[in-house]
């Protein structure tokens, strides 16, 4: 099971029709429903499971910038504007605290890479910093040894994942938008070669418009419109402690463990490798076009090849549309995690703080990330079908890119000015001779 999430009121009468429906309700359709009903738009939001069931409540509760790919720099510097501000805008606790990101190296090849993102961050005028071994140990008190030195980025943050997406659920209900949890979407209607509805597992709803924030589930959603995204999953497992009194606070990624401190007091710690490439049909289809991200991957990824296969293999089996479909089968994505990769974790996290032999740990979950081949989401209208917009594949960094990347959704479904530009987060470039890849060292 995954971690407890706050809870969401369903609404309960399905509407006939609305402008917009977002499909997903995980940080980014709940991002993009509040960002329209606050543009006063009539807006419903499906989620076939609760409100973050998915990956917006399994990740590591990271919000940064650091280390990001710079096509995606200019919305992660509107997303930490936006999660500065969060709690009073949703009227909630979010979890958000400003209290900074590492990443550790003991190898001066690794570190050189690092640090070569300074480049990118420069012309924002990004406070990261390459510290050298004795400034790192000063944000590392209780810690048994030293490193050769870190990236360091003093106004990155965390949140809370399990308290993010309710809360700005809540806050777009309050401003306007209908929210119905277990309520899958099977499909997508049209007419006259545009959208003109959605047909829910509870009814259909009229409307001009579509936001696809369905993560894993995007690519095969999108293929029962004839459309082709492509979008791999990989498996990824987290651990979390009891609260426990001297710790360290600065969230890092350091050999052979990575952890961030939670709002309860607790930590979230997982390994610095924790990415299982579960063997899928889908890894044959899309091979080609992965290859250069895999390449870069390679000596991180674990591969594994077993009774995922086969679940992937059954659910990618399409329906018609007035049948139960697969979205309402897999109510909540909850694969298990891999507890010898979480107990390496832990043996490294008390090698390097010996206070962590007193920590318990409470939980373990898995989550599915969404991949694209160049690691940059696709947030974008489709050329070929008039009122189906996407806004997925966010390579496991979207939690903290979330609060921004909603609203650009919004805006390109309003044909509002984004917020950013959306060149780079164009579906099309995967097919326009563009061949998109992943930026080295990020
Ligand atoms: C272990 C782990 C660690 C991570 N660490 C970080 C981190 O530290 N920082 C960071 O920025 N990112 C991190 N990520 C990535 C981040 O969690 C994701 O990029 C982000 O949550 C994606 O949000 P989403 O809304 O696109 O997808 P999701 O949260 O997966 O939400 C999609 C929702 O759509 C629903 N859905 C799908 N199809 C349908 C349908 N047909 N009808 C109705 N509902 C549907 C699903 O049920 C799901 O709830 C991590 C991810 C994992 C798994």
């Amino acid at each position: 099971m995954g971690p407890v999430l706050d809870p969401v009121q369903s609404d309960q009468v399905l509407p006939k029709k609305a402008a917009v429906v977002v499909i997903g309700g995980g940080i980014i359709g709940t991002s993009a429903a509040l960002a329209l009903a606050q543009k006063g738009v009539d807006v419903v939001l499906c989620e076939k499971g609760e409100i973050g069931g998915e990956q917006s409540s399994r990740n590591w509760g990271w919000v940064r910038k650091m280390g990001r790919d710079s096509r995606e720099m200019p919305l992660i510097i509107e997303a930490l504007r936006m999660w500065e501000r969060l709690n009073e805008t949703v009227e909630a606790e979010t979890g958000f605290r400003a209290a900074g990101t590492l990443f550790i190296s003991d190898d001066d090849e690794e570190l050189a890479r690092r640090a070569k993102w300074l480049d990118i961050a420069q012309p924002y005028q990004i406070d990261t910093k390459l510290l050298s071994s004795d400034e790192l140990a000063a944000l590392m008190p209780g810690a048994t040894r030293k490193f050769k030195g870190a990236l360091y980025t003093k106004s990155d943050g965390r949140a809370e994942p399990q308290k993010a997406a309710p809360a700005i659920a809540n806050a777009a209900r309050r401003k306007g938008a209908k929210v119905f949890t277990n309520c899958a979407v099977r499909g997508v209607e049209t007419s006259g070669g545009k959208v003109s509805g959605v047909v829910t597992e509870k009814g259909r709803i009229a409307c001009d418009a579509v936001i696809m924030a369905g993560g894993v589930w995007s690519r095969l959603f999108s293929k029962g419109l004839g459309l082709t995204l492509p979008q791999l999953r990989v498996r990824s497992s987290v651990q979390r402690t009891a609260p426990l009194e001297g710790g360290p606070e600065v969230a890092a990624w350091a050999p052979g463990v990575a952890y961030r401190r939670r709002l309860d007091g607790g930590y979230n710690i997982a390994s610095d490798r924790s990415a299982i490439a579960d063997i899928e049909p889908d890894n044959f289809r899309f091979l080609t076009q992965f290859l250069p991200a895999l390449k870069m991957e390679w000596k991180t990824l674990h591969f594994s090849f077993g009774k995922q296969f086969f679940d992937a293999w059954s659910q990618s089996r399409l329906r018609p549309l007035d049948q139960k479909s697969v979205f309402e089968e897999v109510r909540i994505l909850d694969p298990s995690p891999r507890s010898a990769l979480n107990s390496n974790a832990m043996k490294s996290m008390t090698e390097l703080f010996p206070v962590f032999a007193k920590a318990q740990v409470v939980q373990e979950w898995a989550g599915y990330i969404d991949v694209t081949p160049d690691a940059v989401p696709v947030i974008s209208g489709v050329d070929t079908l008039p009122g189906y917009f996407i806004a997925t594949g966010f390579s496991g960094h979207g939690f903290g890119i979330g609060p921004a990347a909603g609203r650009l959704a919004a805006d390109l479904v309003m044909g509002d000015t984004p917020i950013v530009d959306p060149h780079h987060f164009r579906l099309s470039r995967f097919f326009d001779g563009s061949n998109p890849k992943p930026e080295a060292g990020v």
